[in-house]
């Protein structure tokens, strides 16, 4: 191909590339595409050995004024700069409240359920499943953005389902009292199985004691064909405040040191064995990994780790 031969045939392609834009600037004006809200309902569905794990976007919102919840313990200007450093802002954070399924082949395992049934019922139908397949719904702890969506206006959400607690937390609120545990899961107790740290839901899915957030709370370790995660629930309500500062003091848990030892020995065990986890409040889809940074921890979000072998 000759040099003259190329500029020429580059000037026609250049003049066709040219002429849908002279058709267009004559077109009459559209109206233009209607924006969309930011989704507060979502699922994401990975693997977990055989076992297929489905974490559910089950509501979302904005909280101002995050350190009177994290890091009530340390100054306005640690807080700032750990902000900062993370590139996210000081005046506000993102909440998200996000239940997991975990289908084993045999059973459908969903952990918590949410604020109410109306966000728990359409993040389910989200991903391809009816409330009345659920087999067991498993509590982590008795906070009300966990118990939210057990029953309703409508009775309750999950009419197929047994329930499994632990036995710590169950007998703690039973004795204290609260007006989720009243409403929600006292109603329940006789289809609920209690359970201590070491016991399995089913086989393949073990409760790990993380006491501290709340008096009986627990994480529950997943096991299938060589493959683990961890459901760890709330031992850390914050990817950035709470795992690379675990002694940050959070409002919302219950006992302040056991809570922070809780975190301390989780993020320790979950760094070492590269374990990924599920954070019923990290940024969506709540799952990824935590690794030894600086005294403290990083959070690496999932990326294609658990989408693989399809
Ligand atoms: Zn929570």
């Amino acid at each position: 191909m000759s040099n003259s031969f190329r500029i020429q045939r580059r000037r026609l392609l250049l003049t066709a590339g040219a002429a849908p834009l002279a058709v267009l600037s004559a077109a009459p004006v559209l109206a233009s595409a209607a924006q969309m809200a930011i989704p507060t309902v979502d699922f994401r569905r990975f693997r977990v050995g055989q076992f297929e794990v489905t974490t559910l976007l089950a509501g979302m919102r904005t909280v101002d004024n995050p350190q009177a919840i994290f890091g009530m313990n340390v100054s306005e200007e640690d807080f700032a700069d750990a902000s900062t450093a993370a590139n996210i802002p000081t005046n506000a954070a993102q909440f998200f409240f996000t239940p997991t399924l975990v289908n084993t082949g045999a059973d459908l395992v969903l952990f918590d359920t949410g604020l109410n049934p109306a966000g728990i019922t359409a993040a389910i139908g989200a991903a391809g499943y009816t409330p009345d397949q659920v087999d067991i719904v498993v509590l982590t702890h008795m906070h009300g953005d966990h118990i939210g969506g057990l029953s309703g206006d409508m009775g309750v959400t999950f009419p197929n389902a047994s329930y499994v607690t632990g036995a710590v937390e169950f007998d703690h609120w039973a004795a204290a009292g609260n007006d989720g545990f009243d409403a929600k899961v006292a109603p329940l107790a006789e289809k609920m199985r209690m359970i201590s740290g070491g016991d399995a839901v089913v086989s393949g899915i073990e409760a790990v004691e993380a006491f501290g957030h709340t008096p009986g709370h627990m994480a529950f370790r997943i096991d299938s064909d060589g493959q683990s995660l961890l459901i760890a629930a709330d031992f850390a309500n914050h990817y950035v405040w709470s795992l690379a500062y675990p002694t940050w003091e959070v409002k919302f848990d219950r006992d302040k040191e056991a809570a922070a030892a809780t975190r301390q020995s989780l993020l320790t065990m979950l760094a070492a064995e590269k374990m990924p986890f599920v954070g019923y409040h990290m940024p969506f889809p709540a799952l990824g990994y935590a690794e030894e940074r600086a005294g403290g921890f990083h959070y690496v979000p999932h990326s294609y780790q658990l989408l693989m072998g399809g």
